[in-house]
């Protein structure tokens, strides 16, 4: 059947359940549709968010859609939107659902280098947050995938004493910041990783030789999910170090089209659990705001 909302919440991430509170809250006919693949769901738990630290990922999103059971005005549905016509969405089960407003809450993709072993170690023992994982592997020997990666090899030193910093193009400026702060430089080319399960226990060199390495952290780029956001007609900010694909925000969370508002990792900000749940709150409000005619 083919209904209208005040609001369609594309994504049940923590942004999309966050916004999807406030707006139940405010009664806003709000339907959220989500197909189940928050960036976060390899990791061990939720690392450094108050209240939550360490909680499993599933269990978080669960409790979220039990409170949003609470608000009448809001209906999640496990349905992806496979397309956008105007503010019109297709969903994956062929209905078509109007919103008023649109809330992206897409999250990101996520890439990470194509290594051997990666993949399998994604969110454990290979990661690209230290604040969300360096706790986890603190004082093993750690190492820093990245070319431009200075930075990251410095900051890991709050965590271990023993930080390599993997890569062939440092400046002689640089060399000696990283000497200074005891951080070693292997420029090897890595060929892949080794250790039991989703453990690390080396990195494996294209020569054969290893470096032991009980946590490597890598570089990653941001990319939106889908083109569903470029059907909307949004457009994307300025590329960063981190992030290809954000979109542009101007005003409390609202894109380049009226009405169309965006929240959590899909914006380009800072990713983190904590970040995407005020994002999601901030964005709901400017909604409510619009809905009423009071901004
Ligand atoms: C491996 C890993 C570990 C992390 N660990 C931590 C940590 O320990 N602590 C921390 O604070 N942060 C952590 N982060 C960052 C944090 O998880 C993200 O910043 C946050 O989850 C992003 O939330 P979001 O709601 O914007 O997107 P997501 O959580 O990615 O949710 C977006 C949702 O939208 C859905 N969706 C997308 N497109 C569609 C569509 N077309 N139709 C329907 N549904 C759609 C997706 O299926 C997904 O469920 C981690 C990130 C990664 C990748």
């Amino acid at each position: 059947m083919d209904e209208n909302w005040d609001c369609i919440v594309v994504g049940a991430g923590a942004a999309g359940l966050s916004a999807a509170l406030v707006l139940g809250r405010a009664r806003r006919r709000t339907l959220v549709l989500d197909t189940g693949q928050q960036s976060n769901r390899a990791a061990h738990g939720i690392g450094g968010m108050l209240g939550q630290d360490g909680r499993p990922a599933d269990a978080f999103y669960a409790d979220g859609r039990r409170e949003l059971a609470a608000y009448p005005a809001v209906e999640v549905r496990d349905l992806e939107v496979v397309g956008a016509d105007g503010f019109t969405l297709t969903l994956a089960d062929g209905t078509r659902q109007t919103g008023t407003t649109i809330l992206l809450a897409t999250g990101m993709s996520y890439r990470y280098p194509d290594l051997p072993g990666a993949a399998e170690r994604w969110g454990r023992s290979v990661f690209h947050c230290p604040f969300c994982h360096g706790w986890e592997v603190r004082d093993r020997p750690l190492c820093v995938l990245d070319d431009s990666g200075i930075h990251r090899a410095l900051l890991l030193t709050a965590w271990s004493d023993d930080v390599t910093l993997l890569s062939t193009t440092v400046s002689d400026e640089d060399r000696a910041r990283l000497d200074a702060a005891g951080v070693t430089i292997d420029d090897r080319p890595v060929a892949s990783l080794r250790g039991p399960g989703d453990e690390l226990e080396a990195v494996v060199f294209a020569d054969g030789s290893e470096r032991e390495c009980g946590g490597l952290l890598v570089a990653v780029s941001l990319h939106q999910r889908s083109a569903l956001a470029e059907q909307l007609g949004a457009t994307y900010a300025e590329p960063s170090p981190l992030t290809a694909e954000g979109l542009a925000v101007g005003g409390p969370n609202a894109t380049n089209v009226p009405g169309l508002f965006v929240a959590g990792d899909a914006t380009g900000q800072m990713p983190s659990v904590a970040n995407v749940i005020a994002s999601g709150a901030m964005a709901a409000s400017a909604i409510v705001g619009r809905l009423t005619g009071a901004m």
